[in-house]
């Protein structure tokens, strides 16, 4: 098995997207195998070593950024087993490894999709199953989790799970047992808290009652088990797709469109919160896989790089549409309708329908947040992005909390994200320590607004070592304590990923 230890050959393996400074690590190392990471961890609990999951380290939640111990590197695990077809999509194993980007490809070039798809393609598949990744396209399709049918894991005492859904369910009092390899079992008590009620959630363990005890690890960031290898779920890659970036002179307007395009896209599916799987909406309807929002400063801080950015324009909204080749004229027809009812500056809107085009519309979606951790690099400043969603009925008025909070004021921020899941992200911008301590009270004041209408701290990044202390303002303490209880269950030394999720105090 590879080890690295070299300071200079594991800096990049001791830092992630947060820019959270100060990461160490004894090691790196890289097994091959489950039975490899499975040997890792055995010693490890034995020796009461840390061990730090590592994906691609593109989290922003600093979850692989370790303080001591070693680092467990997926990279080696990266191999795509195989891909089957059945007649709803298909299904396709794959290490936890696997770079995202790379397993989209190969699907796509196999008539799939795999719908999760969070801005920054570069992650391991690995790492968007323990942070429950979404994206874009989860306004359609959802999280992560709901395309992942079995997982390896790898135990912190040496043992590998192979669980696949729908196999094992927590009792109706939140007892969980799960059996292993070795005859004996893991029992523990589910944590009492009701998760909020949003479209979008990744914080703190999930929990329901008689869950699926799979959905235990989805977005568990590396504390309670190492994932090892993936199989998801496939959905048929639709015929065609249509694009556009619509630009706005008023606020009013670029609102008005956003909530028509949501209530539209929601009626064709029939349901408010996932799309039925494998049923397409009926033949024609507008129905919106894609609904991103860009404010007024989003689009100045993006001018940097697109200077054909209308003047007039004080927003934006991204959206993405499938199509059919008979549905093509139709759908693009009711779009532009609909922007017109809405007073979109229509000329100067972007349009596609072929995938190079449609890529660099991408490309702009995802220039913002690179220009965002490019900020916080540049400022040598932790990241300050807010990640919370709310209940669709609230969403209005958080948005309005966002701006009265920031609007006028000295802090530089852009406001922009997935607004079809009441799911933007405020990124406050400080440019020295004292401006960063003002940025995180207001972000204090966004985290207890988020919660007091029913909203979720973290929709899609995870808590990290960055939120911990924000979860108890969505849990409390007395959960915050269940939590630690459960961890401990499958990891008695407490050695997988200290720091994460729960602060070590509690364990
Ligand atoms: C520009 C940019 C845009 C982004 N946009 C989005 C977005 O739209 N949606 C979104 O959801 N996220 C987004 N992210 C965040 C990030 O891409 C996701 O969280 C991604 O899923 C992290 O994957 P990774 O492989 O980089 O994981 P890492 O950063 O390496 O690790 C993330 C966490 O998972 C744990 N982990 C990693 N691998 C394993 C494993 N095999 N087993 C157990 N634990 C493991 C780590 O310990 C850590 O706690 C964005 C990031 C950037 C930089």
């Amino acid at each position: 098995m590879l080890i690295k230890s070299q300071p200079d050959e594991i800096q990049s393996f001791v830092e992630d997207s947060s820019h959270v400074r100060g990461g160490f690590a004894e090691r790196v190392v890289f097994p091959e195998t489950a039975e490899e990471v499975a040997e890792v961890l055995a010693r490890a609990t034995r020796d009461q070593t840390p061990v730090t999951l590592s994906g691609a380290g593109t989290g922003t939640v600093a979850g692989r950024v370790p303080f001591g111990g070693i680092v467990l590197a997926t990279d080696k695990l990266n191999r795509i087993k195989n891909i089957l077809y059945d007649e709803r999509g298909g299904r396709v194993t794959a290490g936890a490894g696997v770079i995202l980007r790379d397993l989209q490809r190969a699907v796509e070039s196999e008539g799939m999709l795999y719908p999760p798809d969070p801005t920054e393609r570069s992650c391991f598949l690995g790492g968007t199953v323990a942070t429950n990744a979404s994206g874009a396209r989860s306004f359609k399709y959802g999280p992560t989790r709901n395309y992942v049918e079995r997982l390896k894991i790898a135990l912190a005492h040496g043992e590998v799970i192979d669980l696949r859904r729908a196999e094992l369910h927590a009792d109706r009092r939140g007892r969980i047992a799960i059996p292993l390899p070795s005859g004996t079992s893991i029992e523990a008590q589910l944590p009492t808290y009701k998760m909020p009620q949003v479209r979008k959630h990744t914080s703190g363990y999930y929990v329901a009652p008689g869950m699926d005890l799979i959905d235990l690890f989805i977005g568990s960031e590396g504390t309670l088990g190492a994932i090892v290898e993936i199989e998801v779920r496939l959905l048929p890659k639709p015929e065609g797709l249509l694009s556009g970036i619509a630009f706005f002179p008023s606020e009013e307007d670029l609102l008005r469109f956003a909530v028509e395009a949501r209530q539209q896209s929601l009626a064709a599916r029939g349901s408010s919160l996932t799309v039925r799987e494998g049923v397409e909406p009926a033949a024609g309807q507008l129905d919106a896989r894609a609904l991103e929002y860009f404010d007024l400063e989003s689009l100045g801080f993006l001018r940097q790089k697109y200077a054909m950015i209308p003047e007039l324009a004080i927003g934006a909204i991204f959206f993405e549409q499938e199509t059919t080749s008979a549905s093509e004229d139709t759908l693009m027809n009711k779009w532009l309708a609909l922007l017109e009812t809405n007073h979109a500056l229509l000329d100067e809107s972007w349009f596609a329908t072929n995938s190079q085009d449609q890529a660099k519309l991408r490309d702009f979606r995802h220039a913002l947040p690179v220009l965002m951790n490019e900020w916080f690099a540049r400022y040598n400043q932790r990241k300050v992005s807010t990640d919370m969603a709310v209940p669709d009925d609230q969403f209005a008025e958080m948005l309005k909390f966002y701006q009265d909070a920031l609007r006028g004021g000295d802090l530089r921020y852009a406001i922009f994200g997935h607004i079809g899941d009441n799911h933007v992200h405020v990124n406050i911008l400080p440019r020295d320590d004292e401006e960063a301590r003002r940025a995180r009270d207001i972000y204090l004041k966004f985290i207890r607004r988020a919660v007091a209408v029913g909203g979720t701290i973290s929709a899609e990044h995870g808590i990290g070592k960055l939120k911990r202390e924000y979860l108890r303002e969505l849990y409390g303490e007395a959960h915050l304590r269940e939590m630690a209880a459960l961890k401990r269950a499958f990891d008695p030394a407490g050695i997988l990923g200290p720091g994460n999720i729960i602060r070590e105090a509690l364990l």
